[in-house]
């Protein structure tokens, strides 16, 4: 039997991937695209609700993200809200949620820091609120209050209370694949269970091929997580980038916060710093975390990717002195050192109190319950040439039909603003038509507006 021929075939059914089919389908005049995932449903692994903290990310609380950073995830992060409050009201409510947001600083200096953020941020967001700890108590009494007092620290924080803040984006790949696959005059197949074995150049399409069938493609996209580096490296691609996976613990406490609510960031440690938020699927409680600890596998829970992790380490002593160098800070050598007594039985419940009670100073031991099964990785990658680690996502891009996409946080955010920027790659290899007035809805609004 001859091998099916697609435009484009995406390997990996995550968020990454389930928006790239969606954008596949809706904007571009290509007529045949597939998305293959190993796993029977889409979105198990990373972009499961539980394995990540559901926040939209803007940038306008992330105190870590500089203005320009801010304003181009708050781009990515507008489309996910459009693209989700487009849906239909039963199916919307099951993927997006209004909640408060806030970042608090604790202490003059963290309160200072929170008042100047407030000042550059605000003309760029227009819900942006700077809250006194009068103002906070209001609308989060239990980050102020601890045995009916007001806590002794200065307290300020920024403020949005009235935005979608919060995503299932399990819920939110399966809808983008279902209206995938609701576009009519065009071949959109989904291949399930169907884990990828092999990619090869064959000619001038590539053959992807499982355990029971293979495929051709004109263009390949790769968002497998970690899995994607993998893939470039069998491949004698990205073999400059070795990978540091980091997976994240979250403890469960009752109801205690009625929405998100960050703390400022440790600029060494960029999303170190645990915040609380509502689980999207736990009505009634409150989540707190993550933790973050390097774990050798490229994806949590799953023993097998031990194997995998080694293959894509390729450890030698640049990846050793990028290590080395990270632990000479001490910021984050203590950092590592704690998330690693995180993991201590008898002594990890108590460590975590003390970081919880920044946000929440009245939680006691008990109040907290570990989640297990809960919490993903995030496949951050060591640039070799460079001698560092990268703290966002990468791309892996060598100009001839095949990319990979590693996209650690913020990637689900992330996750259309990405598949704009591989429609524009596969443009580009395949001459195909790209429809991007979707993606510039906000701009466009603006200069018509002025
Ligand atoms: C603790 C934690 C908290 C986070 N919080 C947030 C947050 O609040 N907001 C945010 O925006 N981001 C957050 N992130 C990051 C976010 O979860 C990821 O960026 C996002 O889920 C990545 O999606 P993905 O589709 O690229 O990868 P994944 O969701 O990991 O999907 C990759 C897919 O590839 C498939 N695959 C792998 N190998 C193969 C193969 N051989 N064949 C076929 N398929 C394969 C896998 O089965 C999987 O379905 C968080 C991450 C962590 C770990």
């Amino acid at each position: 039997m001859t091998d099916q021929v697609y435009d484009v075939v995406v390997i990996g059914g995550g968020v990454t991937g389930a928006a790239l089919l969606y954008s596949l389908a809706t904007f571009t005049d290509l007529k045949r695209v597939a998305l293959v995932e190993k796993y029977p449903q889409v979105a198990t692994v990373n972009s499961k609700s539980s394995n990540n903290s559901q926040t939209i990310h803007c940038g306008d609380i992330e105190t870590n993200y500089s203005l320009e950073k801010a304003l181009k995830v708050s781009r990515s992060a507008n489309m996910l809200v459009r693209y989700a409050t487009q849906l239909p009201a039963e199916l919307r409510d099951r993927v997006i949620f209004r909640y408060p947001k806030m970042v608090i600083g604790v202490g003059a200096t963290e309160s200072d820091l929170i008042r100047q953020r407030y000042e550059t941020f605000k003309p760029h967001f227009a819900g942006m609120q700077l809250l006194d700890k009068a103002q906070i108590a209001e609308i989060e009494p239990s980050v102020v209050k601890a045995d009916g007092h007001d806590r002794p620290e200065e307290l300020a924080a920024i403020a949005v209370l009235d935005d979608y803040t919060a995503i299932n984006y399990g819920t939110l790949a399966q809808s983008m694949v279902q209206q995938a696959q609701a576009v009519s005059d065009k071949t959109v197949d989904l291949r399930l269970g169907s884990p990828v074995q092999s990619i090869e150049p064959v000619g001038s399409n590539y053959r992807i091929t499982t355990a029971e069938s293979s495929m051709l493609a004109r263009y390949v996209v790769v968002s497998a997580g970690g899995h994607s580096l993998l893939f470039a490296h069998r491949m004698g691609i990205g073999l400059e980038y070795s990978c540091l996976p980091v997976a994240g613990n979250f403890y469960y406490t009752p109801q205690v916060l009625n929405g998100k609510v960050y703390t400022v960031q440790n600029d060494k440690l960029p999303f170190a710093a645990i915040h609380g938020d509502p689980d999207v699927t736990q009505p009634g409680k409150t989540r707190f975390g993550p933790t973050a600890l390097p774990l050798p596998l490229l994806e949590r829970r799953n023993l097998q990717t031990f194997v995998d992790y080694l293959e894509v380490l390729r450890l030698d002593q640049t990846v050793s002195a990028v290590v080395w160098d990270l632990f000479k800070v001490r910021d984050i050598r203590n950092y590592i050192f704690k998330n690693m007594a995180f993991e201590v039985p008898m002594i990890n419940r108590r460590l975590f109190l003390n970081d919880a009670r920044k946000i929440v100073p009245s939680l006691k031991l008990e109040d907290l319950e570990f989640a297990y099964d809960v919490g993903g990785i995030r496949p951050q990658l060591i640039d070799k040439t460079q001698g560092k680690l990268i703290l966002g996502q990468a791309e892996i891009d060598p100009g001839n039909g095949i990319r990979f996409n590693v996209t650690p946080s913020p990637g689900a955010t992330t996750c259309l603003g990405n598949a704009e920027q591989d429609l524009l790659r596969i443009q580009a290899y395949l001459g195909c038509n790209v429809d991007r007035s979707w993606f510039n809805a906000e701009e466009e609004a603006r200069s018509s507006v002025s």
